[in-house]
């Protein structure tokens, strides 16, 4: 069994298509949506916790390639910028799950890229533009 948090990036030519029906249905995997964006006919972004038997899984994975979405592993997408960091600690207070989190008596921020759902909230609250969102 494996487990991973993935984005999916739909062009706006796939974004009505069933695609978590057949992840569902032909590769038996078990899906936890996390943060979805989607617009009829635009491209849309869609975050999974997405777990299953490995060659399931990574069936699954190529089937999503083939039909033109991409995937990407959920913690490259948000990447945190250690030297434009200033340590305000403002994203460490509204990150909903502690991925960006103050380290006391220290007083440095860290961030796991394991723990984020990619919601975007240290993106607006970051004064240095120290959180990106690469895709
Ligand atoms: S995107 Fe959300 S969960 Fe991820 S680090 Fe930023 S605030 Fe935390
Ligand atoms: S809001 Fe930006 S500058 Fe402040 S601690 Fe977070 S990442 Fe660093």
């Amino acid at each position: 069994m494996v487990k991973h948090k993935i984005v999916l990036l739909f062009p706006a030519t796939v974004v009505e298509q069933p695609f978590l029906y057949h992840l569902v249905k032909d590769y038996n995997l078990i899906i936890n949506v996390l943060k979805a964006n989607i617009n009829p006919r635009k491209e849309g972004t869609l975050v999974l916790e997405l777990a299953g038997d490995k060659e399931n899984y990574d069936s699954g994975i190529h089937f999503l390639e083939s039909r033109g979405v991409k995937t990407v592993p959920l913690e490259q997408q948000i990447v945190w910028n250690e030297e434009r960091c200033t340590q305000c600690g403002a994203c460490t207070v509204i990150c909903p799950t502690s991925a960006l989190e103050m380290i006391r008596p220290e007083m440095t921020v860290t961030f796991n890229g394991e723990k984020c759902i990619a919601c975007g909230h240290c993106l607006k609250a970051c004064p240095a533009r120290a959180v990106e969102e690469h895709y």
